[in-house]
């Protein structure tokens, strides 16, 4: 409520102000202002003002972090970790609850295999954004659960928020949760087109250090819709790497905020 409260409270007194002192022109000019700062807020991926996000890491990383939402996906996600295996990469997988319920050994061989898995809610519901705290709660604490019974292993405390939306509700529930929360650099936008070249071309801004990339494995729960670009897509990619002399390392977060596994590591 914090950002909401910072925001639009003086700019509506701004805008009462000015109506009673000029008119109502610049008050329709405060609520539109009021509007635009909003919708940055809320949707764009770099925006903190509602709730601290990391979009990408520092140019001294020591490489980049390919993350894969909506899985796991019984068609694309084993695949996948074979390419990714045969490679030598590791990724973040943000999956979704429910998915995992149904999906559970691809969950424990994405950490079997270095992978780190992180949140992206129990329901990926379109409504997340307009939930009140109590079910923003209830809901990643699902997919929390979901996944610590299929892995054995910890709840994540990584998040990113599903459709990648933000605001001061999900912000609170998600620091009193103590999740870190993760937006991207670039993404391939792979789930209105299935043109391998346009998303890698869309990619290739956040292939360099310290860049965050977002594909899908999966898709909604209620969404079914094929994501078998992904692989040719991270085909593109991993060459895309190597020409670059770079790697794709898992995400980790701790207390000092989120970084690529293998730096965590290095400075343990
Ligand atoms: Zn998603």
């Amino acid at each position: 409520v914090r950002g909401h409260l910072l925001i639009d409270v003086p700019l509506a007194a701004t805008g009462i102000a000015l109506a009673v002192a000029f008119g109502p022109l610049p008050l329709a000019g405060a609520a539109a202002l009021s509007a635009a700062v909003h919708t940055w807020a809320v949707t764009d991926p770099r925006a903190s003002l509602y709730m601290p996000v990391c979009w990408r890491l520092g140019a001294e990383s020591a490489g980049c972090a390919l993350t894969f939402d909506d899985g796991p996906n019984p068609e694309v996600t084993p695949r996948l970790l074979d390419r990714l295996g045969e490679a030598g990469e590791r990724a973040t997988f943000f999956v979704i609850g429910s998915h995992v319920r149904r999906h559970g050994a691809l969950a424990r061989r994405m950490l079997a295999e270095g992978h780190t898995i992180g949140l992206h809610s129990d329901s990926h519901s379109r409504m997340f954004n307009c939930w009140p705290p109590r079910r923003v709660k209830a809901d990643l604490e699902a997919c929390g659960a979901a996944i610590a019974d299929a892995t054995g292993a910890p709840a994540p405390t990584l998040f990113r928020p599903p459709v990648g939306l933000k605001n001061p509700i999900v912000g609170f529930v998600a620091g009193r949760l103590g999740l870190s929360t993760v937006t991207w650099t670039a993404r391939g936008r792979d789930t209105r087109t299935s043109d391998p070249q346009l998303i890698a071309a869309r990619l290739r801004p956040g292939i360099a250090r310290g860049g965050i990339l977002l594909l899908h494995d999966g898709h909604e729960p209620a969404r079914p819709a094929p994501r078998d670009a992904c692989l040719a897509v991270v085909e593109l990619v991993l060459a895309r790497l190597r020409e670059l002399g770079l790697r794709s390392l898992p995400l980790t977060a701790d207390g000092r905020g989120v970084r690529l596994a293998e730096a965590a590591a290095v400075t343990a």
